[in-house]
This record gives structure tokens, C-alpha cells and sequence, in this order.
């Protein structure tokens, strides 16, 4: 029997879990872009120039407030987010790690990793947390660098993830790696996926969207469907192989697919508050209105139900229980957070007849 595929501690629910927070209203948990769009590399496929990704930074007080606010909404995770390097300002960052620490919150910090020494990797272990690092490729610095947008990133990205190996972050899943998929480090994923595997790091990878920065990428550094397709379908051999864990390969998180918009949100660093943060279709505004009056408003409900809501291909495929592909193209593209995945490679319709359960039942079994 193979093993099942691990997040992220801080990533993950189970379905019991997001069921109930889908049925009771709530949020499990609540993405903060802490540092605005303040970065120091320029990677390619960044979204942090969409006018959704703030230039201001919330103050601490509003930062304490939000967080305190999520809490009586379920909320049991935060996740300062990129779009912006949450690293840059350490003494903000230990001011909301504490903030978690006391309301009794676990956290997650998504970094380029270039600023982790070892004194922070050693510091940072002692809050309720949990890391995930850029990586753009191993040995090829070229090409992690072009993916930067700078010279010497991949030696600083590389020493930062030396220093969370050296201070055992990936003892109880508290370290992942995130790798973004372009045609560039295509050949060099399957290495890297091993290293992963091979070192306790959670693996995070995913294509890149259509938004912000990834705007003006060369189009040929985009992975057909097809071409994507092949690329999950190879990271899933090697797990079944030579690891024993086994899942979909399915859009559009390798191993991990994406379910965030049942239980999550995303607040931009002036207060705005997004479906999550690659998809800048507004929900509420935290200057004007309480979490509890967005989470509980009847659009934010439709995120949460977002699989009845798909439409094309998305709407007819028997998968549609289980998964959503990616909204952020859906959206960028056609302006409707609900329509086709266009990205999908995975899409199986459903019978005309209308024997839908039976294709799905299929379906679930195949999985198995
Ligand atoms: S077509 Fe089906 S498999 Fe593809 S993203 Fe949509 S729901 Fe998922
Ligand atoms: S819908 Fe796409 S952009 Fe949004 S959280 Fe899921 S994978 Fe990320």
C-alpha cells in the first residue's frame, strides 16, 4: 500500500476538517502579504506588479487585528506570503510570529530564502512555524538566476536552504521547497523532485500563472497542457517508484492539487481581501468591513462552492468533485473566476447520457 502525499504542517486539512469549515462558515486559514511588494530579486513569474498586490504595508496594530479577528472564525493557520519578501523585515516578522505564538496559531512563511542564515534558521525554529523556500533549479545556477531576475540569487537561494537543512526543519514537516515550472528547468525537475524527496522536503510545483510579472515571461518558457502534463505524470512515476506515495496527477500543484479556496483567503497588504493570491477578484475590503462581514458575505460563499460554480470543460469533467484546476488563468483570462482551467491536461468528460455517478465512481476507482 502506498503512502499518502504530505503538505506542508500549516498547509494542510483534512477533508473532515474543510468539510465542517465549509458547512459552518469558517476559514482554516488566512494568507497576510506582510511586506507589501518590497522584494530583493525580481523573479520572472512574480504577480507582485498586479495593482491587487499592495504597495503599502498594514501596520502591526491592523496586521493584530485581522489575525485576532480570524481566530474567532476557525482560523488555525497564517501565512505570510510573497509578492513581496515577508524576510525583509525580521522584527515584523517575530512580531506576528508571536502574535500566532499567543492565540495559539501555527504559521507558514513563504521566502526566496535569500536572507535565512544560520542565526535565523536557529531563531526562527523556536516559533510555531513552518518555511517554504523558493528553489529554480540545483546546480544550474544560470537559469535559477534568469528566473530571479539577478546575478548571485541561486548562491543565496542555495545557503538559505543549507541553513533550514542544517537546523532540521524537516523534522515534522516543516520545510518545503517551491519550484515554479517553466520550459527552462523542465529537463531539471525530476532531480530536483528527488533531492526533495530524498532530503524530508515537501515538494511545491507548480506552473506559473498569467499574472503580474508573468505577464511580460516569453511565451515559449510556458509548458503546453500537454507538455505540463507530462512533466506531473514523470514527478508521479518517480513517487510511485522510488518513494511508495502515489497520487493524480492532476492540475495544479504537483502531488498537492490545490483546495485552498474551500477554506482559505488572501489579504493583500493594504487590506484587501482575495479569494487567494494569485486570483485579484476583490471580495471585501478590511478597511471597510470586519473579516467575519467578508467571510460570511454571500460571494465569498461561492468561493467556497466554488466546484458547482465551474463552467466548459471544468463544469463537464468528472473530476469536478475533487478538483477546480487553477482559477488564476480562468480568471486573467477571461475575467470569470469560474470558467474552464485552459491549462488543464487532466480533463475527462462526463458521459452525455448523464450517468454522471458512474464516470465518477470510474474515476475514484481508477485512483485506487
Ligand atoms: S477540466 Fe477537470 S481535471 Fe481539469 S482542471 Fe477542470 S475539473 Fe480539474
Ligand atoms: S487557485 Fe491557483 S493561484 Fe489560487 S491558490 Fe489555487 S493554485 Fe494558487
Amino acid at each position: 500500500m502506498s503512502r499518502g502525499v504530505e503538505n506542508v504542517r500549516g498547509l494542510f486539512f483534512d477533508h473532515r476538517d474543510i468539510e465542517m469549515a465549509v458547512s459552518l462558515n469558517q476559514i482554516l486559514r488566512l494568507t497576510i502579504q506582510i511586506e507589501g511588494s518590497r522584494c530583493n530579486l525580481s523573479c520572472r513569474y512574480c504577480w507582485s506588479d498586479h495593482p491587487g498586490s499592495s504597495r503599502r504595508n498594514m501596520t502591526m496594530d491592523e496586521v493584530r487585528t485581522i489575525i485576532r479577528q480570524s481566530t474567532a472564525l476557525g482560523v488555525r493557520s497564517i501565512v505570510l506570503t510573497g509578492g513581496g519578501e515577508p524576510l525583509l523585515d525580521v522584527s515584523r516578522v517575530r512580531e506576528v510570529l508571536s502574535v500566532c505564538e499567543s492565540l495559539g496559531l501555527w504559521a507558514v512563511i513563504f521566502t526566496n530564502g535569500t536572507v535565512v542564515d544560520a542565526a535565523l534558521a536557529e531563531e526562527l525554529k523556536t516559533f510555531p512555524v513552518s518555511i517554504v523556500a523558493k528553489l529554480h533549479a540545483l546546480d544550474d545556477a544560470e537559469t535559477a538566476d534568469w528566473l530571479a531576475g539577478q546575478t548571485g540569487a541561486h548562491d543565496h537561494m542555495m545557503a538559505g536552504i543549507g541553513s533550514l537543512l542544517s537546523h532540521s526543519w524537516t523534522e515534522d514537516k516543516r520545510l518545503g521547497c517551491e519550484a515554479i515550472i517553466v520550459r527552462r528547468n523542465a529537463e531539471q525537475l525530476p532531480a530536483m523532485w528527488r533531492w526533495m524527496r530524498q532530503h524530508g522536503i515537501i515538494p511545491y510545483f507548480e506552473s506559473p500563472k498569467r499574472v503580474g510579472r508573468a505577464r511580460s515571461m516569453e511565451e515559449e518558457e510556458f509548458l503546453t497542457p500537454s507538455e505540463m502534463g507530462d512533466v506531473f505524470s514523470l514527478l508521479q512515476e518517480i513517487d510511485r517508484r522510488e518513494f511508495n506515495i502515489d497520487w493524480l496527477p492532476k492540475p495544479p500543484i504537483a502531488a498537492l492539487g490545490c483546495d485552498k479556496w474551500h477554506y482559505a483567503l488572501y489579504v493583500s497588504g493594504s487590506g484587501d481581501v482575495y479569494p487567494c493570491s494569485g486570483v485579484f477578484w476583490p471580495l471585501g475590503d478590511l478597511g471597510r468591513q470586519t473579516l467575519k462581514e467578508i467571510v460570511e458575505s454571500p460571494v465569498c460563499r461561492t468561493v467556497r462552492e466554488v466546484n458547482s460554480h465551474l463552467k466548459g470543460r471544468c463544469g463537464d469533467c468528472v473530476w469536478n468533485s475533487c478538483c477546480y484546476g487553477c482559477r488564476a488563468d480562468a480568471y486573467a483570462l477571461t475575467g470569470d473566476p469560474f470558467a474552464e482551467d485552459a491549462g488543464c491536461w487532466f480533463w475527462k468528460p462526463m458521459r452525455a447520457s448523464g450517468a454522471d455517478a458512474v464516470n465518477r465512481a470510474d474515476s475514484e476507482d481508477e485512483h485506487e
